[in-house]
C-alpha cells in the first residue's frame, strides 16, 4: 500500500499562522518518496478543504463542527486528532505533521504521550527511511544541527516557502467524532502592558541586526515601528545580546514573518535569517557595507550609518504622520 504522509491542523490556529503551510510540509516530505499526503483538518469548511488541496493534499478528512471553528485548547484537539487517527484509514501511520509553533508544539506533546509516538519537534528536514524516519532539527537557538532517527509513528513540524502547488484533485470526506473533549482551563486575562505591536500577523515589521549594537538604538527602532505602526523584531545576534526578546527573533531557528514590509537595519542578510522572512514579503535594507548581502534581497537599499539614516526617517515620518492629523482634522 501506497505510505501516506499526514497533514494534522486545526484551520483556525488563533494567531497569523498559516495552516496550509503544514499540508505543503507534508507534501515536500511526500513527493521524494512517491507518497501520498492525507489532511486531517479541524474546524475547516469546504473552501478551506479546496485551500488544503491547492496545498497539496490527496485526501481531506474535514472535521467542521461549528463549536470547533472557536478557538479551543491544544489537549482538546489532540483527543479530537487520536480519535480521528483511530480510524481505519488513518491508523498505522508512520509520519504526522503538525503546524508549526506553539499550539503544534503543545498538540504535539499532547498527542505523542496518548499515540506513544516518537515526537520529532521543529525539523529543517525530513525523510522516509526503510523502517522509520530521519530527521535534521536545529538546537542550541541554531547553533547546532542535530539528526535524529525513529522507527514507528512520529509527529513533528516543518515549514516550507510555498504554499500553494496548484489546482490538484483529490477527495474530501467528513468526519463525525464523538471525542468526549476534556475541559478546556479556565484563561483569565489581563493586559502585559507592553505596548509594542505582535510580531505574528504584523503587515510592516522593522527588525535589527548587531549592527545596531546595543539596546539605544533598539529604542529608535521601536519608535519607527511604533511610527509605522509595525511590529519590532531582531536577529539571532541581537536576541543573544539581550537587545531584543527571544518571541521576536526572525530566522531559521526563530520566527518566519509575512509581512508586506520588512525594513531589515544593521542585518547582513544570511541565509539563516533570511529563511525567516516570505519570498512575497518586499525588504527595505539599511546596512553601512554596500556590499552586504542583504542588498540583494532588498527593493530599496540605503548605505550609510543607521545612526544617521533612523533619526532623519524618525523626524520626515513623524513630519508627515502630523501633516495627515491636521489634514484630517
Ligand atoms: C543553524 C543556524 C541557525 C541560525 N538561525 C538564525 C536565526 O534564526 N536568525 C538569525 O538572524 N540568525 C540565525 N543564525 C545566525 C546567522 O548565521 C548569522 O550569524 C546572523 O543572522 C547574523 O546576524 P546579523 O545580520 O545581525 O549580524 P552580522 O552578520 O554581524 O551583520 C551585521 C551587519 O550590520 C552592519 N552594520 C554594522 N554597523 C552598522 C551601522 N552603524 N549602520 C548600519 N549597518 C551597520 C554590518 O555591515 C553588517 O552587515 C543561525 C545560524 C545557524 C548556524
Amino acid at each position: 500500500m501506497r505510505t501516506m504522509i499526514l497533514a494534522l491542523t486545526p484551520v483556525n490556529l488563533g494567531d497569523a499562522t498559516d495552516w496550509r503551510n503544514c499540508v505543503a510540509a507534508a507534501r515536500a516530505v511526500a513527493e521524494p518518496h512517491g507518497a501520498s499526503v492525507g489532511a486531517v483538518l479541524v474546524g475547516g469548511t469546504a473552501e478551506d478543504a479546496q485551500a488544503a488541496l491547492m496545498a497539496g493534499a490527496d485526501k481531506i478528512w474535514l472535521l467542521s463542527d461549528a463549536a470547533l471553528a472557536e478557538q479551543i485548547d491544544p489537549a482538546q484537539f489532540a483527543a479530537l486528532f487520536a480519535d480521528a487517527l483511530a480510524l481505519p484509514d488513518l491508523s498505522g501511520f508512520r509520519l504526522a505533521l503538525l503546524p508549526v509553533g506553539g499550539v503544534g508544539d503543545a498538540i504535539a506533546a499532547s498527542l505523542a504521550a496518548k499515540l506513544n509516538a516518537a515526537l520529532l519537534g521543529f525539523c529543517i528536514s525530513v525523510r522516509l527511511t526503510e523502517t522509520g524516519v530521519t530527521a535534521e532539527r536545529p538546537a542550541y537557538g541554531g547553533r547546532a544541527c542535530l539528526q535524529v532517527t525513529a522507527n514507528g509513528p512520529c509527529l513533528a513540524s516543518m515549514r516550507v516557502a510555498e504554499t500553494e502547488k496548484g489546482a490538484e484533485t483529490g477527495t474530501v470526506e467528513t468526519l463525525i467524532l464523538n471525542t468526549d473533549l476534556p475541559p478546556a482551563p479556565p484563561i483569565s486575562r489581563r493586559d502585559s502592558g507592553v505596548q509594542n505591536a505582535s510580531l505574528d500577523g504584523a503587515k510592516i515589521v522593522v527588525s535589527g541586526g548587531r549592527g545596531i549594537g546595543g539596546p539605544e538604538g533598539f529604542a529608535q527602532l521601536a519608535d519607527l515601528a511604533a511610527v509605522l505602526g509595525g511590529a519590532l523584531a531582531g536577529s539571532l545576534p541581537s536576541v543573544d545580546a539581550g537587545w531584543v526578546p527571544v518571541a521576536r527573533q526572525v530566522g531559521q531557528s526563530g520566527k518566519f514573518v509575512t509581512p508586506h514590509v520588512y525594513v531589515a537595519v544593521g542585518i547582513s542578510g544570511t541565509p539563516q535569517h533570511m529563511a525567516g522572512i516570505s519570498l512575497h514579503t518586499r525588504i527595505v535594507a539599511i546596512n553601512k557595507e554596500q556590499d552586504a548581502d542583504i542588498f540583494r534581497f532588498a527593493e530599496i537599499g540605503l548605505v550609510g550609518e543607521w545612526q544617521q539614516v533612523i533619526p532623519a526617517l524618525l523626524e520626515k515620518l513623524t513630519e508627515k504622520n502630523e501633516c495627515m492629523r491636521k489634514a484630517g482634522s
